[in-house]
């Protein structure tokens, strides 16, 4: 994925001011910054839930604006800090949701993927159960499968386990760093510094709508280059 030239506004805040991301494929790239500084909106244009004023987005090497939005949403998954689970629904239903409605499974295979999936992040034993029965640990699990049962070419995480008990952050994070070792492409928004030093193979450091400074975790963390990222450092870590 890539974002070249962002520009968007909400009425008179311009709130993202020419952003280049390069996230290539196979790779995680980290997005840190202070509130406010446009991360979140940067993942609502990388999803096309909003459409940017300017600039481009490609996936795979392909131009997307223009294209249609529902179609290019389907190859991406999104996982948010509040994990929008269906109360009324099983786990297993809320995994089969869209790839009945989306994809067009039969019950049986949809049931039989959900399952996979939820096996994959160590929850298939939970599959006849509410969200409500769950961990907030467990439910944002239950979020992921979701995802990564539309086989999306892309995860998209705004802050995945800010909303969780400090206990229940571990798991979510190793689930998440499994995710990357596996090749996933991801661009995570995170407050969490060891998961972007350790996991992942680029950082970004936005702030006020631009990103200031991009490169490895070696670079971002051992050598920052400007006071704004040396200051945003000494504040969070
Ligand atoms: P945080 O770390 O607190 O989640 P963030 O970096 O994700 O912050 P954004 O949520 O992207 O920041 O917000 C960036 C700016 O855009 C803020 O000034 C915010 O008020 C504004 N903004 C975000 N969404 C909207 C919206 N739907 N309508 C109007 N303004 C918005
Ligand atoms: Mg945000």
């Amino acid at each position: 994925m890539r974002a070249t030239g962002i520009h968007l506004s909400f009425g008179d805040n311009h709130v993202l001011r020419g952003v280049d991301l390069d996230a290539p494929a196979g790779t995680t790239t980290a997005v840190i910054g202070p509130s406010g500084s446009g991360k979140s909106t940067l993942l609502r244009v990388l999803n096309r839930l909003i459409e940017p004023d300017r600039g481009d987005l490609s996936l795979d090497g392909e131009s997307v604006l223009g294209t249609n939005p529902d179609a290019y949403r389907q190859r991406i998954g999104m996982v948010f800090q509040q994990f929008n689970l269906f109360p009324h629904m099983t786990v297993g239903d809320n995994v089969a949701l869209a790839l009945r409605k989306l994809r067009g499974m039969d019950k049986d295979r949809a049931r039989d993927v959900a399952r996979d999936q939820l096996d994959r992040v160590g929850l298939a034993h939970r599959v006849g159960a509410r969200p409500s029965a769950l961990s907030g640990g467990q439910q944002q699990r239950v979020a992921i499968a979701r995802a990564l049962a539309m086989e999306p070419e892309l995860m998209l995480f705004d802050e995945a386990t800010s909303a969780l008990d400090p206990e229940l952050v571990k798991g979510v994070l190793a689930l998440m760093s499994d995710l990357a070792s596996s090749g996933m492409t991801m661009v995570v928004v995170t407050h969490e510094m060891g998961f972007a030093r350790s996991v992942a193979d680029a950082v970004t450091f936005m702030d006020a709508g631009a990103v200031v400074e991009t490169g490895t975790p070696q670079q971002l963390f051992g050598e920052p280059r400007t006071d704004r990222l040396r200051q945003f450092l000494s504040d969070v870590l």
